[in-house]
């Protein structure tokens, strides 16, 4: 982990732990990412969990549940490449009396304490990816909704959390190594210099999208859980037929096209899928940097408050042409009969793009393997282990003052890319400069700059603070 985290603006302030005491690597089976949870149901010296039966049988459905779970979430939005299960036979421990007042909330001595307890019992964290520790919350009364580290494998969900399974869906994405998914605005004809970040995204559960979105597919190739059939590396021209990313079938579920500065732009189509995905819909655009699947932002040409009105208000429409112009690169969204979305990719001096073949069929499609997948996931993965971020989530009440805000989220810097309006995409390069006036106006590039500001908040053993945050969810 870094020593640096960033802070972007709306997004509060990114806190971090010096403590390190974090999940192993997760077993792979076979081709299944195996990751086991340790649920710790716990109380306090002052304050007691109610119930604790009928808790215990809410907080087993809730985590493992065959539906309408973190476990059935996960699996399927890694289309079962990723297995979620109790790490104890009994599934759920407890009520384990810690020997802590709840008072104060000091989430990193529940957890201390809790792995005493488990030590007692002999469980240790050889036998867990993931803690995740409930607790009664009448009198510990913390400011958050859930808490959980970014990377690591600790998460925090307060006793009335856990009815529905979208707070610790979310925070076990933070373990999963990811911070909150951010939106960036910009403005048609002008270069990503001019965007600004506005909110979350909404594409994915670590962008207020709820539990019934899938997550971007920045973030499964942030997880592997693509296959390199799946995600294609756009080198060369060519027009590419994208299925909607949680889909079954074969084919690309996303488009990676490289930038002049060194990032990349993530393209995916978005629509109902099984149970995810209701309510997004159409082509959407993401903006990498390095190779850091992790921290992608969406890129949002629309207005503000269209977001929110439709599922596809703010996806490029067919016909929306988006170029690079340093490079020399365009992406043209357009839409064949029978709905399927295809992207046209051209280069600068390079022959006008033919229709991709989506390649072979592959005859019932080998699930990943970790070699096939070993060239599909960041350039610089954060040691799962690592990560002791706390990101935590406002309680959905807002009778809390929000905690510490959030973990250093998606550096969305801008960089040379612009939109323009629709039917720009002939001939693009014929002349870059002349040709884009044309195209799609006045395009302004000003120098990159970064949107994000990099603070020290590393290892100095701070203590999650309680400044304002924001308010909402996430
Ligand atoms: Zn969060």
């Amino acid at each position: 982990m870094k020593p640096l985290i960033r802070r972007l603006t709306g997004l509060g302030v990114a806190t971090a732990l010096a403590a390190v005491g974090a999940a192993g690597p997760a077993r792979a089976e076979g081709n299944v990412d195996v990751r086991r949870v340790l649920t710790v149901m716990v109380n306090f010296q002052d304050s007691k969990l109610e119930n604790p039966d009928a808790l215990r049988a809410v907080v087993e459905r809730t985590y493992f549940g065959k539906t309408d779970s973190m476990s059935a979430y996960y699996a399927e939005v890694s289309l079962g490449r990723a297995r979620f299960e109790p790490a104890v036979k009994e599934r759920v421990i407890g009520p384990v009396d810690l020997p802590m007042k709840g008072a104060g909330c000091d989430s990193a001595a529940m957890h201390d304490r809790t792995a005493e307890a488990l030590k007692a019992r002999g469980i240790g964290p050889k036998d867990y990816e993931h803690i995740s520790i409930v607790f009664p919350d009448q009198v510990a009364k913390c400011p958050w909704a859930g808490l959980g580290t970014v990377g690591g494998g600790k998460t925090w969900l307060p006793h009335w959390a856990l009815d529905a399974p979208g707070a610790l869906i979310h925070e076990i994405g933070h373990n999963l190594g990811f911070p909150h998914h951010a939106r960036v605005r910009c403005t048609a004809g002008r270069g990503l210099s001019t965007c600004a970040e506005d909110g979350f995204s909404r594409k994915t559960p670590m962008g207020a999208g709820g539990p019934k979105s899938g997550m971007t597919a920045a973030e499964l190739l942030h997880r592997k859980w693509l296959t390199p059939a799946e995600h294609v590396k756009v080198t060369e021209p060519g027009i590419f037929t994208l299925r909607t990313l949680y889909s079954r079938g074969t084919g690309p579920r996303v488009l990676e096209i490289p930038l002049s500065d060194g990032g990349s732009a993530l393209v995916e189509v978005r629509g109902p899928s099984g149970a995810l995905d209701s309510a997004i819909a159409g082509v959407h655009l993401y903006r990498v940097e390095d190779g850091h699947y992790n921290k992608s932002a969406l890129v949002d040409f629309t207005k503000a408050d269209s977001s929110e009105s439709a599922p596809a208000a703010d996806a490029l429409p067919a016909g929306t042409t988006v170029i690079d112009p340093a490079r020399g690169t365009s992406l043209q969204v357009q839409e064949r009969k029978g709905g399927a979305t295809t992207v046209a990719v051209r280069f600068a001096g390079k022959p006008e793009p033919t229709e991709q073949e989506p390649g072979e069929p592959e005859p019932g499609e080998p699930e990943p393997t970790r070699q096939a997948q070993a060239g599909n996931g960041d350039k610089q993965p954060e040691a799962e282990g690592e990560g002791q971020v706390l990101s935590n989530d406002p309680r959905p009440d807002g009778s809390q003052p929000a905690g510490p805000g959030s973990d250093g989220t998606a550096g969305a810097s801008p960089s040379r890319l612009a939109v323009t309006g629709t039917g720009a995409g002939t001939g693009l390069y014929a002349g870059t400069g002349a040709v884009l006036v044309v195209a799609g106006g006045t395009l302004l590039f000003a120098r990159r700059r970064r949107a994000s500001t990099e603070v020290s908040a590393g290892s100095d053993g701070t203590r999650p603070g309680r400044g304002a945050g924001r308010s909402g969810t996430a």
